[in-house]
């Protein structure tokens, strides 16, 4: 098999995003499965779609060109506020997308207009990450601008949290977001189907005791994929974190000298080699380097530490034996190393869809409710 590769287990996506769907589902809360981390995979996408997600999103135009290529029909909506130079793109392949700017709202109108077609908007409110998004203050009216317009439909409001600042959204910012959305269908008539309350990091709020109020869609990327809360890093009870396997060849083994001398200036110590103590016995140089992934996000396996990267290399010291020239070393990511990885044209993905059903009933077990452990 080729390396680096991306080992993606399938069953562990599908099954990750059912233990997410049944819970929020509970609480009236639909799935959108975001794609963006893996490219618009669409084996990956089909995943999420078999585990309950209601429909996908992406942030990249050409990931959703790649989703619709591979026969997936699902709606799909763009979730960056779409470049003026890609209108005619986004209203041919995604039923929807967030929107910040007017200006692109009217684009996205005509080409929807000049294709006969009624494109679906989700004005995107800022509430305190500070990336985009209208603020709350101008929501009401640029909705009502939007009402007017022919060629779009104003589906809905959504947030966004925890992705520049990376803090959590609390309860009162979200039942903000839902008198927003009140307030909306009070000045300009229209029902809003979608009040999107956020991401992966939603997820604690979504599960915690307080009212979820009108918010009925969640974007889910990293806590379908990874199994991992976004904010604390923390897995989510229940979902498996190792759906995603980083896999590297050893090119080179043995000891280096060490890369700069220690002048030792007592004469009685001089008898002694200075070495560093870290307990490992080898070094090895893998076949993988910048170039292929974010490697301070990517987790030793027991017994190996990293010593550096540079853009093709990377060096591990392993204090096991059975490491050899041409041995393979797995290796788990997190979100930023999965989606790097996912990208590098280096790297192969390799789905393992004819891995046996594996009790499926035992990891996601009674647990009702999502426990951060
Ligand atoms: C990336 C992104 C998401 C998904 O975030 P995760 O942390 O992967 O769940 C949702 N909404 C928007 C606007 C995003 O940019």
């Amino acid at each position: 098999m080729s390396c680096p590769r991306i080992e993606v287990d399938l069953d562990k996506i599908r099954r990750n995003a059912q233990t997410v769907v049944r819970r929020v589902g509970r609480r009236g809360i639909g799935i959108t499965g975001v794609t963006k981390a893996v490219c618009g995979h669409p084996a990956i996408a089909q995943a999420m779609l078999e585990g309950g997600a209601l429909g996908l999103a992406d942030a990249r135009i050409s990931n959703v060109q790649r989703l619709r290529q591979a026969g997936i029909t699902c709606p799909v909506t763009l979730i960056r506020t779409p470049m003026l130079s890609q209108v005619d793109e986004v209203v041919q392949l995604c039923e929807a997308s967030y929107n910040t700017e007017i200006v692109v709202i009217a684009a996205l109108a005509s080409a929807a207009i000049r294709t006969d077609k009624v494109h679906g908007i989700i004005l995107m409110v800022e509430m305190g990450d500070r990336r985009e998004g209208i603020l709350p203050e101008n929501v009401a009216e640029v909705a009502q601008q939007v009402m007017a317009m022919q060629g779009v439909a104003l589906n809905g409001i959504g947030a966004n949290f925890a992705c520049l600042n990376g803090v959590a959204p609390t309860a009162s910012q979200m039942a903000s977001l839902c008198d927003l959305a009140n307030e909306i269908e009070g000045m300009c008539g229209p029902f809003l189907k979608t009040v999107s309350g956020g991401n992966s990091a939603n997820l604690p709020w979504a599960l915690g005791s307080q009212d979820t109020g009108r918010i009925n869609d969640l974007r889910l990327g990293e806590a379908i994929l990874l199994g991992v809360e976004p904010v604390s890093g923390d897995r989510i009870g229940g979902m498996h974190t190792d759906a995603f396997t980083l896999v590297a060849e050893v090119i080179e083994t043995g000891e280096k000298p060490a890369p700069f001398s220690i002048a030792v200036t007592d004469p009685a110590l001089t008898k002694f080699r200075i070495v560093p103590n870290n307990g490992v016995s080898t070094r090895l140089v893998l076949a993988m380097g910048h170039q292929d992934t974010d490697v301070l996000g990517l987790s030793m396996a027991e017994g190996c530490i990293l010593i550096g990267a540079t853009s093709d290399h990377l060096l591990i010291g392993a204090n096991r034996s059975t490491l050899r020239l041409g041995s393979e070393v797995r290796f788990q990511m997190n979100y930023k190393a999965l989606m790097h990885a996912m990208a590098a044209p280096d790297i192969e993905v390799k789905l393992l869809t004819d891995l046996p059903a594996k009790q499926p009933r035992q990891i996601q077990g009674k647990s009702e409710h999502l426990t951060l452990v």
